[in-house]
């Protein structure tokens, strides 16, 4: 059997576990600062949910590239490369198709302004009080007011309008009315300032490109390299075992799944027992379906019906609840033209779903593979709308479920985003339990989402940086005419 930690030292100063976008980003500003540092990923592919599949064809899928804010073009020119952020381009073209209306948009503020004053008929001081409002709250604000408050105080009684504002917010990260406001508020006002982005050349060239530059900053990369255990004496960290093999490092970094982290990786015998309940009560997020269609090569759609991302509803009204439920009123789909890969002639479309967990996962053999041919057939009729010869264009379809999910990257039921806003808190306070331990992956709506994930590798590779410099302070140098006694 091939060993795949063939090669790996015995230490390091960093252990990174996972290779989502935030474990890439820690490592590679560890790595930049001149720590030596193991990434281990599961997985055969690095990029956990940011990651893509391909078929007999030249097909190629993106499971999670459908739209992100336009902050994801200054953290990768600060924290990777200008090649990278080079390849991040806009998405002009959202649309919303629902029974309370229909339309387009660029997405950023001036343009809801004109939707919410011209269309919707909001008086512009409302709607320029609402805009000011989300954009200013942050982390150490109230955090009680919840985004359905938030929407009565600014639109009481006005559905279309909160639909407007929060269907797109809660496909994008699950967010619910019920969730604080100003996890609404910071994610929303993120894409409001300049729209939607995406990535040029498909998540297959941006994790490509990733690798190429954690090599260059002398990164060990390794996949299927599954940790089993993070191992903890006397408070502190000393390391992991991994496909059998303890590694000793002087601080480990998770990105796997918040509580799979602390309840399974570590332990809960090594955190205090009131930590341990703050983490069993840290609820997940939910998880998605997708569908996705590959069309023959050459074939095309009408982009004036499609657009780059479409919100389509057929509840009459927004209710999050719907949003879950396995009869599947609301479809996000993407529409991936050849321009998407340039080079290709191919178009594919991907439609996403929030779904629980739950509903799939008691399911038998025969049952699951009955459900995801019903959640085909019935995706391929709700895309006719947009696409009306959808199945004589189509070289290949299949779908994923939160089952799938749960299996490439071993997030705890399949949860897209992590956890729900309350994991956040938790997540800051693993080093306080455990010493050299940190955890940086999808924790609450701020810090998930590919923008959310790399600027939180970010924050935690410095928080390692400050820790592994106070645990090893420099000796001071001696004064000149001491240095002139010292052995040469
Ligand atoms: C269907 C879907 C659509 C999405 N759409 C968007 C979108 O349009 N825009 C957007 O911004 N975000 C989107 N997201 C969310 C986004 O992809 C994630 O929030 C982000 O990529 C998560 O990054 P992360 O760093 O938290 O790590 P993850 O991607 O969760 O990766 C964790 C990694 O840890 C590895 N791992 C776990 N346990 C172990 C172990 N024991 N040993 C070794 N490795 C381990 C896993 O294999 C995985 O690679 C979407 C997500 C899904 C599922």
């Amino acid at each position: 059997m091939k060993d795949f930690l063939k090669g790996v030292r015995d230490n390091y100063d960093v252990i990174v576990i996972g290779s989502g976008l935030a474990g890439l980003t820690a490592a590679n500003t560890l790595a930049k600062a001149g720590y030596s540092v193991l990434l281990l990923e599961q997985h055969y592919q690095l990029g956990g949910m940011a990651t893509w599949f391909k078929r007999r064809g030249g097909h190629i899928f993106d499971i999670s590239l459908h739209g992100f804010p336009v902050g994801m073009i200054k953290s990768c020119r600060r924290y990777w490369t200008s090649e990278i952020a080079d390849a991040i381009v806009q998405l002009r073209h959202i649309r919303f198709d629902n029974p309370m209306f229909s339309l387009e948009t660029t997405f950023d503020r001036e343009d809801f302004t004109r939707l919410l004053t011209g269309r919707f008929g909001v008086p512009h001081a409302t709607v320029q009080a609402f805009f000011d409002t989300a954009r200013a709250m942050n982390f150490y604000d109230d955090q009680a007011t919840t985004v359905g408050e938030l929407f009565s105080r600014f639109f009481p009684g006005r559905e279309d309008v909160v639909r407007l504002l929060m269907e797109p917010i809660t496909y994008a990260n699950g967010s619910t009315l019920e969730d604080p406001a100003i996890a609404y508020g910071i994610v929303f006002s993120n894409f409001m300032s300049k729209g939607v982005y995406t990535f040029q050349g498909g998540t297959d060239r941006l994790v490509g490109l990733m690798k190429q530059e954690l090599l260059r900053n002398g990164v060990d990369l390794r996949i299927r390299a599954s940790v089993e255990r993070i191992l903890v004496e006397r408070g502190r960290v000393l390391g992991v075992t991994a496909n059998g093999r303890q590694i000793r490092a002087r601080a480990v970094v998770s990105n796997a799944n918040l509580k799979l982290t602390i309840l399974q990786l570590v332990g809960p015998e090594h955190f205090d027992p009131a930590f341990v309940e703050k983490t069993r009560a840290v609820r997940l997020n939910n998880s998605s379906c997708q569908v996705y269609m590959a069309l023959r090569p050459g074939e095309t759609i009408d982009e004036n019906a499609c657009g780059d991302l479409l919100f389509s509803s057929t509840a009459p009204l927004f209710r999050t609840e719907l949003l879950l439920s396995r009869q599947i009123t609301s479809r996000t789909y993407s529409f991936y033209y050849p321009r998407t890969r340039p080079g290709s002639n191919r178009t594919l479309i991907v439609s996403s779903t929030n779904a629980r967990y739950q509903d799939w996962a008691g399911l038998s053999d025969a049952d699951y593979q009955a459900s995801k041919q019903e959640l085909i057939e019935s995706t391929l009729d709700a895309v006719a709308k947009y696409v009306p010869d959808i199945r004589v264009k189509l070289a290949h379809v299949e779908a994923s479920t939160p089952r799938t999910f749960q299996f490439y990257t071993r997030h705890l039921e399949g949860a897209s985003f992590g956890t729900k806003f309350e994991g956040l808190a938790v997540s800051r306070a693993v080093p306080e339990q455990v010493a050299g331990l940190y955890h940086a992956g999808s924790v609450g709506i701020i810090m998930s989402g590919w923008l959310g994930a790399v600027n939180y590798g970010v924050i935690v590779a410095n928080d390692v940086d400050a820790y592994l410099l106070k645990q090893q302070p420099v000796a001071p140098l001696p004064p000149d005419d001491a240095r002139e006694a010292l052995p040469a």
